[in-house]
C-alpha cells in the first residue's frame, strides 16, 4: 500500500510498505479518507521539531472501517470513525479512569504519525490497524462531514480539554487564552464561548489566528504579551514562547487554574512561581487524554454549538498531499 513519509523539510515521499493485517480478535483495519494536519506538523514540515529522520505521517483523520476481528462489536466495515491519536486499551488503570495517553498495556506514548513514542504508523496511508478498536475508534454520527471533524483525532480534544472541565467547575467564568502559531488555541476559542465563558480573551497569536479568533467570538488583544492581563480565574498558554507563559501565570486569578497545552522543547523552562505561590495558581501541563475528551466535544459539535471547520484553512487532494504539507501554513485537510 502507499503510505506518505515525512523525510526532512520539505521533502515527502509516497512509499510502498507493506499493508497491515488484524492482529487479533479486537482490532480493526481502517482506510484513513479524511486527514487534518496538527499544529505539531506544521513545526515539523517547517522542520522546527528537534527530530531528524523518517516518519509516516498523519495523525488526525476520519475514516472508514473496512475489516474488524471477531471480537469486535461497536462497528462494522463500511461505517465512518474518527480515529484518536493515541493507542489506547480502554481498561487499564490509567485508561479506566480516563487517562488514555498513558495507556499501561502499549508502549510509552504510543500514537500514530507522531516523532516522539511508540510509533503506529501514519494516516496518511491506505490502511491503519487500531488495537483495541472498541474502546479506540468513535462512530461519525450522521450529518457530520469528515472534513468538519478531521482534527477530533487531537487538536480538538486537546482544546476542549483546556477549558471544558475547567468552565464546568467554574460556569461563566471570564477566560485567557494566549495564542500562538497553531489551530488548538483557535479551538479553545470557539469551544469556550460555546460553553458559556463570561469573556473570552485573545492575547498574542498572528495574523489569521487573530482574525480567525475574533470571528469566533473572541476578545482580541494585543498582539505583544504584556507582563499581565486580566485577573481570570482560567487561563491557557498555547504560545510556546517564554513571554506568553509568564502573561498566562500572571494573568491567572487567585486559586485560578492555568494549562499549559503548548510543548516546551528545552531543558527548563521559566515560571513566576513567587506569585503563582502567593496566589495559589494551579499550572497544569502534559499530554490530552484524547479519546474521552474525544466524545465530549463530539457532542458540542452535533448539538450545532461548535463548528471546528471554521478554523480549518487550506484543502488538498489525497495525489496532492506531500506537496501541500511541505508547503502548509495554516490547518490543512487532506481529502480522498
Ligand atoms: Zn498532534
Ligand atoms: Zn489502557
Amino acid at each position: 500500500m502507499r503510505q506518505l513519509t515525512f523525510l526532512e523539510k520539505g521533502k515527502l515521499e509516497w512509499r510502498d510498505v507493506p499493508e497491515p493485517a488484524l492482529e487479533g480478535g479486537g482490532e480493526a483495519l481502517v482506510k484513513p479518507l479524511v486527514v487534518a494536519t496538527c499544529d505539531l506538523d506544521l513545526w515539523l514540515a517547517r522542520g522546527k521539531l528537534p527530530y531528524e529522520g523518517e516518519l509516516p505521517i498523519g495523525h488526525e483523520g476520519v475514516a472508514e472501517v473496512i475489516d474488524v476481528g471477531d471480537a469486535v462489536s461497536s462497528v462494522k466495515p463500511g461505517d465512518l470513525v474518527s480515529v484518536p491519536f493515541q493507542v489506547a486499551c480502554g481498561e487499564c488503570h490509567a485508561c479506566s479512569r480516563g487517562r488514555t495517553g498513558n495507556c499501561e498495556r502499549v508502549g510509552r506514548m504510543a500514537t500514530y504519525g507522531l516523532p516522539i513514542g511508540e510509533n503506529h504508523g501514519g494516516f496518511l496511508s491506505d490502511a491503519v490497524r487500531v488495537p483495541f478498536a472498541d474502546a479506540m475508534l468513535l462512530a461519525v454520527p450522521d450529518g457530520i462531514e469528515p472534513e468538519a471533524i478531521a482534527s477530533l483525532s487531537d487538536n480538538i480534544p486537546d482544546a476542549w480539554r483546556s477549558v471544558g472541565p475547567q468552565l464546568e467547575q467554574d460556569p461563566g467564568s471570564e477566560l485567557l487564552v494566549c495564542g500562538g502559531a497553531g489551530s488548538i488555541a483557535l479551538y479553545a476559542v470557539a469551544i469556550a464561548v460555546a460553553l458559556g465563558a463570561g469573556r473570552v480573551d485573545f492575547a498574542g497569536g498572528g495574523g489569521r489566528d487573530r482574525e480567525l479568533a475574533e470571528r469566533l467570538g473572541a476578545n482580541v488583544l494585543e498582539p505583544e504579551f504584556p507582563e499581565r492581563l486580566g485577573p481570570y480565574p482560567i487561563t491557557v498558554d498555547f504560545s510556546a514562547s517564554h513571554e506568553g507563559l509568564a502573561c498566562a501565570l500572571r494573568s491567572t486569578a487567585p486559586d485560578g487554574i492555568c494549562t499549559v497545552n503548548a510543548i516546551y522543547f528545552e531543558q527548563s523552562t521559566p515560571l513566576p512561581m513567587l506569585e503563582m505561590y502567593t496566589k495559589g495558581i494551579r499550572l497544569h501541563t502534559g499530554r490530552v487524554h484524547a479519546r474521552p475528551a474525544m466524545e465530549r466535544a463530539l457532542d458540542l459539535v452535533r448539538e450545532g454549538r461548535f463548528q471546528p471547520e471554521l478554523v480549518t484553512g487550506e484543502r488538498a487532494g489525497w495525489d496532492d498531499a506531500a506537496e501541500a504539507f511541505s508547503a502548509h501554513d495554516s490547518k490543512l485537510v487532506i481529502s480522498r
